[in-house]
This record gives C-alpha cells, structure tokens and sequence, in this order.
C-alpha cells in the first residue's frame, strides 16, 4: 500500500514538475505580475498588508529590522553572509508610480497575456527595486566595486560624454560641480515602462520601519536603459549632492565587497538557497528566504553570460515586482517578475555569469 501510494505521488509530482517546466520553457507564458495598484493613497497600504490574500499574515516574510542569523538555513549562518543580507537591504528601495504610460502595451510581447495596468488610469502603482551607484570625477566613472572599467567589457573605460555635473542646478550655474554620482535604479520594465512613467516615480530608500528617520525619498528620474522583452528597466538620478552621494556609493561599495568574500565560498556549491528583499504592498521592507527551482536559459548573450528566467519559492506579494532575487549557488542578475502558483515565483529574463562548472550545471 505504501509503495504503490508513494510511487503515484511521485509520478504526480514528476508530472507537476514537468508541467511547471514546460510553462516555464515556452518563455511565452507569464504568471500574475506583483505590481500593487491603488486607486485611494498612502494610507490604504497598511489595509492591503493586512487583508493580504497570496500569503495571509505574512508569516513568510521577515521585517528586515528584526532579522538575525537564526533565520539563516544552520549551514549557512555566518557574520558575512548576515552582513550581506542587510547591506543588500540597504540598496533596495520601494518604488512608486503616479502615472501609466499611454504607450503600455495591450499584451506581453509575442504572447495573449495581459500587460499589467495597460490602458488604465491606475492612481499610484508600487513596486521594489535596487540602487547601484557610480561616482564620477570629472567625466570619470567608478563603479561599485571601485573599478573605472565596464562590467560587460573590461578594457572600457567608464566615461560620460560630459565633464561636470549634468543636474539641473549645475546646469544654471557658472561653476558646475566636478564631482557627481548617479544612482541606477533596476526594477522591471512592468514597474516602471517609459520616460512618462520614470519622470512619475519616486523611490524611497532605507524603508525599513515606520518613521525611521534615515528614509529618503529621490525622484527626477530619467530612463537609462529599458526591455519590455526582457522586462527590465534602469532609471536614473544625477546628484552632486556630496553628503548623500558619498552615503549612497558607500552602501552600493559595501555590498560589492562582501559579496567578494561570499561568493567564493558558495558559487561552485550545489547550493539552492535563494533570497530576496522587496516591499509586498509598497509597506515596509521584507526579506523572504527560500530556494530557486529552475533556472532556464533563454537566449546566449556572449561567452561569459546567458539570458535565463528563474523560478523559486521565497514568499513574494504584490509590491515585490522589481526585487532583485540573489541565488548563493550562481551569479546572476535577475529581477523578480511574478508568480506563477501560490508558491512559485518567477524571474524576468536577466543574466547569469557562466563559468565552466556552471556551464553543465544549469545550462
Ligand atoms: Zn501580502
Ligand atoms: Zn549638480
């Protein structure tokens, strides 16, 4: 009796996964996106993270602020990684929209599925996304990792075509700053989908508990880069600002160095941990741990990386679109887009860095 009960259930569960791969391996089918919309104001978001119908009670999300190593998995609590988590929190940030772009398509590209908020006049749309901060000197850009060269290709150098800042203020003045930061804001193409919609976000950084004082809000931003077939969009920020500019670049750093030291430790691991901070319902910022399932390759982009779309359990809600999803067993970029059953999350299609023990693992 039992073995013929446990071997139908694991025929049906290798039926389940099968068919989750083939949802997921048609690349065409998309999930239900986690963009929370509303048509009241700032204070309906705490009835939304009360009366939360995809995970009632939020029991699988830790507010960041009362985070400890216990809730890492045993073999994973260490200071580094504990430090990670946080620092990663530091860079993610809420993102609110006040406008829909006319030019929202009717459908996800190439498919029949709905794209979100499409033709409607939705008031305010929330979302999450990260900072990634670059400090310029005189038209010379340093990244995050404190290097002056391209992440994508080494030998370039980061330069802007213009030598001071471009702010507004500088723009008026006679003596424009020399030294100015831009901040990158990535989040999906679903959250944030043109310029209309970019000069009509505000991002709110360090949202980690009602009233913190620290909590900043920028906006005037423009779009830097965006892919509705990839769902991916990065705003930018220009400030020269030195207090807040030196503040931020100096998180963006300390998550670059610290994953330094995690990542040799666990990217060749058979590792499936997964986490990701974001802020279900626009309210104050969550972490979720869990593990990722698939990760599927879409496209080639070069030798070193390939486009894939991920799939994993780490409790999301509807305000999560946007958050960067960071596995320990792989690098890779992607943002989260979606789910696709009450516990089953999806990614936009993003990178992964393929190194040659990776490249049989999951490609
Ligand atoms: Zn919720
Ligand atoms: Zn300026």
């Amino acid at each position: 009796m039992g073995t013929s009960w446990s071997s139908s259930a694991e025929s049906e569960q290798n039926n389940e996964r099968r068919m989750k791969k083939q949802k997921l391996l048609s690349k065409k089918t998309f999930g239900h996106h986690e963009v929370e919309g509303y048509n009241g104001d700032d204070t309906d978001i705490q009835n939304h993270v009360e009366s939360c119908r995809k995970n009632p009670g939020h029991a699988n999300f830790i507010p960041i602020t009362r985070f400890t190593q216990t809730d890492l998995p045993e073999d994973l609590r260490d200071d580094t990684l504990y430090e990670l988590i946080k620092a990663i929190s530091d860079i993610t940030v809420r993102i609110r929209v006040t406008k829909v772009s006319p030019g929202r398509p009717q459908f996800f590209p190439n498919t029949e599925d709905p794209y979100p908020f499409s033709g409607t006049n939705v008031k305010m749309r929330l979302g999450s996304g990260e900072i990634d901060v670059y400090k310029f000197i005189k038209g010379w850009g340093y990244n995050s990792q404190g290097r002056s060269s391209n992440f994508f290709d080494k030998d370039k150098a980061i330069e802007a075509t213009y030598k001071a800042c471009p702010c507004e203020k500088c723009g008026q003045s006679d003596k424009p700053k020399e030294v100015w930061w831009e901040i990158f804001v990535y989040t999906a193409a679903h959250v944030v989908f043109d310029e209309i919609e970019a000069i009509n976000t505000t991002c709110t950084l360090l949202y980690d508990n009602k009233g913190r004082p620290e909590t900043k809000a920028l906006n005037k931003f423009s779009v830097s880069y965006v892919s509705v077939e990839y769902d991916k969009c990065e705003l930018k920020h220009v400030t020269c600002d030195v207090s807040l500019g030196d503040k931020l670049y100096k998180m963006s750093r300390r998550c670059c160095d610290l994953w330094e030291e995690v990542r040799p430790k666990h990217c060749r691991s058979q590792s499936k941990f997964m986490f990701l901070v974001s802020h279900p319902h626009g309210g104050i910022k969550q972490l979720s741990l869990g593990e990722w399932r698939e990760n599927e390759k879409v496209k080639k982009l070069d030798k070193n990386f390939v486009l894939t779309k991920l799939t994993y359990t780490a409790g999301t809600c509807p305000g999560s679109s946007g958050a960067h999803v960071y596995c320990l067993g792989f690098r890779g970029g992607h943002l989260h887009g979606g789910a696709l059953e009450p516990n089953i999350n999806y990614s936009c299609v993003l990178y992964t860095y393929k190194t040659k023990s990776q490249h049989r693992r999951y490609i």
